[in-house]
């Protein structure tokens, strides 16, 4: 999603007004780099600037310069000071930001401004509504369905009565002499100062800006449900319920127009993929009805359902794997027990990442409706989170009515990185290395912390499941996990973090297509990941993990989304699953399922029959997803996959 921003002051000799417009449009650039854009009012026009570029790289422009000259510093120096400006961070959710139309701010009929969320269910409105939108955005949807109505506040209260999804928005209209502010998430700050009125997407960004214009910090939360309206000429705020019908005095009469600057520059590339409804070739439902056929022989524990070929999978002559051997059952300590260690510190402050996946959906979604906390959820997005990922956060936090912290990675130069790893494993094929494809991903529990002390929350809840071993990954670098009993993910000794960094070096070392560009990248991660201590809570180490619940509770109350090329709600939201399981499947003969599926029959929530069936589904490989996955990162689709089919098989 992206940050929105704005000041409205009618200070006429102070630069505040310039200095935190400045400070906000930087600050904001950490929830979205993709384009960038301002509008503001210069006398009777309401004039959008917006480039394809992050924030930082506009404001070195001439555009931007002179938009800060008619807009902002004009105005302040004029003998009926005023300034009202609003402005945009984007991180590209709907629609490519090659598309001058498709960023922001948005004008719509005489209404121009900014919006920060997904929308999910902007194609069936504006269906039903007949709106004719000339962009792919769910804020142009969101816009229009506003100005069916004559006045702005019944236009936001209809809207968002119907909307579904996440809208946190500003908005100028033609004949309003107010700023108007809605939001249904609560990710809305403001404060006044003076003659000054200033907000943001995030309490940090707004307290930073203003404490470095020498302004008091401490902004106020419009609260999830909320409107409110900024007189442009006296700063005078009124705030109103969306769902209310209380009165609402507006200032209209005014005639401004609208004017959008022309595209000064042009995107080079899209960031925006979009899932294809494809047919997969026959030549690929062939090579994988073969290996089908070639994995149902393999051997498989007796008990679980690992396969022999699983590195130290360890059958012995019961044809017992070692994991049944070790099985130590994982245990729930139960809500009494979350309860207790919450209140040992603030029990109200705690931040939850936010996957988009369905386990850390069902925790946001329990910890508001069972144990009644308002958290704050946090996303990192790097780039390979699945566009239905994206909107299955925003159709929870909207519903909660929680504020979602996203933070944006320089994604294109994320996909850059996984591009060159990708392109340099193709030329040697190494199972071990795979996980490097992910490794831009893990600076999620750097920006936890961060994200954490910046809102002062007491606590980071985590969804992590256990019962999803991917021991695999390391054996692959000939790691024998067979010491490990205690049902930990990730933790490992030091010896075996030199083993595994010794293998990743032998593979640098033989493949000098892996030296590129993301290695400090990829160090940072495996720091953040196996070697620094985190603290957080585990979730699903106190609520015990069922399937069913999870599945059943996101789907039934908040219309989750699943995925289209495939039965199963796992995995769904990581961009990248898809194309390592096709690998692990086609040249291992198995798969994350497999390990996952296994841990379950173990702790008794699935026999193994069931399990059985559920793999050979989960693991037909799934051709959109692929299709997605490579174009996202720019490698070409058949090649890659032939390469694949093309290797030794190790089962
Ligand atoms: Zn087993």
């Amino acid at each position: 999603m992206c940050g929105i921003f704005g000041v409205v002051a009618t200070t006429g000799d102070s630069p505040k007004a310039e200095a935190l417009n400045a400070e906000l449009f930087q600050l904001s650039e950490s929830r979205g780099k993709e384009a960038s854009g301002l509008a503001g009012i210069a006398g009777d026009t309401i004039r959008v600037l917006k480039s394809p570029v992050p924030s930082k790289q506009l404001m070195k422009t001439a555009a931007y310069a002179n938009y800060v000259r008619d807009v902002v510093r004009g105005p302040c120096s004029s003998p009926t000071p005023r300034v009202a400006t609003i402005g945009h961070s984007r991180l590209v959710t709907n629609g490519s930001q090659v598309e001058h139309a498709n960023n922001q701010p948005v004008a719509v009929n005489g209404a121009v401004g900014v919006h920060n969320g997904i929308i999910v269910n902007e194609q069936a409105l504006a269906r039903l509504h007949a709106l004719d939108c000339t962009s792919e955005l769910d804020t142009e949807v969101l816009f229009g369905l506003v100005r069916k109505q004559s006045s702005v506040v019944r236009g936001l209260r209809n809207a968002y009565a119907e909307i579904q999804g996440v809208a946190n928005v500003a908005m100028f209209a033609a004949e309003l002499d107010q700023l108007a502010l809605a939001t249904n998430s609560g990710s809305v700050y403001y404060a006044v100062r003076g003659n000054l009125f200033a907000f943001a997407s995030e309490r940090y960004i707004l307290d930073t800006a203003l404490e470095r214009c020498d302004l008091a910090p401490g902004a106020t939360q419009l609260a999830a449900g909320h409107g409110l309206l900024v007189d442009l000429s006296t700063v005078e705020i009124q705030t109103f319920a969306l769902a209310g019908t209380e009165a609402v005095s507006e200032h209209n009469g005014i005639h401004r127009t609208v004017e959008v600057e022309a595209q000064t520059r042009q995107a080079t590339t899209s960031t925006f993929a979009g899932v294809r409804e494809l047919r997969e070739p026959a030549w690929f439902t062939e090579a994988n009805e073969k290996n089908r056929e070639r994995v149902s022989k393999l051997r498989r524990c007796v008990r679980c359902i690992q396969t022999e070929s699983i590195p130290f999978v360890g059958l012995d002559a019961n044809g017992i794997c070692v994991d049944c051997r070790n099985h130590n059952p994982i245990v729930a300590k139960g809500r009494a027990a979350l309860e207790e260690t919450l209140s040992r510190r603030d029990a109200t402050r705690v931040l939850v990442p936010l996957s988009g996946g369905r386990d850390s959906c069902y925790l946001l979604h329990y910890l508001v409706t069972e144990l009644g906390i308002r958290p704050i959820a946090y996303t990192y997005d790097w780039g390979m989170v699945t566009d239905l990922a994206r909107r299955n956060c925003s159709r929870l936090c909207s519903k909660l009515g929680v504020e979602h912290i996203i933070v944006s990675a320089d994604i294109p130069q994320k996909r850059d990185y996984v591009r060159k790893n990708v392109e340099a494993w193709l030329t040697k094929p190494d199972l071990g290395v795979i996980p490097l494809f992910m490794a831009g991903d893990k600076q999620f529990f750097h920006y936890a912390e961060q994200v954490q002390k910046r809102t002062g929350m007491s606590w980071q809840i985590w969804g992590n499941n256990k019962l999803e071993r991917s021991d695999f990954k390391t054996g692959f670098c000939g790691f024998d996990r067979a010491g490990y009993k205690d049902n930990s993910l990730i933790r490992m000794g030091a010896w075996h973090n030199a083993q595994i960094l010794a293998y990743y070096a032998k593979a640098y070392a033989t493949n000098r297509g892996y030296l590129n560009a993301s290695i400090p990248d990829t160090l940072f991660s495996y720091f953040l990941y196996y070697v620094k201590k985190l603290d957080y809570l585990d979730f699903f180490d106190y609520i015990p993990w069922d399937e069913k619940t999870v599945v059943s509770t996101i789907i039934d109350r908040y219309d989750w989304e699943v995925a289209t090329d495939t039965k199963s709600t796992w995995r769904i939201g990581d961009g990248t699953a898809s194309f390592y399981n096709f690998i692990y499947w086609t040249i291992a003969g198995f798969t994350e399922s497999d390990t996952f599926r296994s841990g379950q029959v173990r702790n008794g929530s699935m026999t193994r029959d069931e399990a059985l069936r559920v793999v050979d589904e989960e693991n037909r490989p799934r051709w959109a997803s692929l299709d997605w996955y490579f174009r996202t990162i720019g490698v070409d689709l058949e090649k890659s996959v032939r390469t694949i089919l093309a290797q030794k098989k190790l089962f």
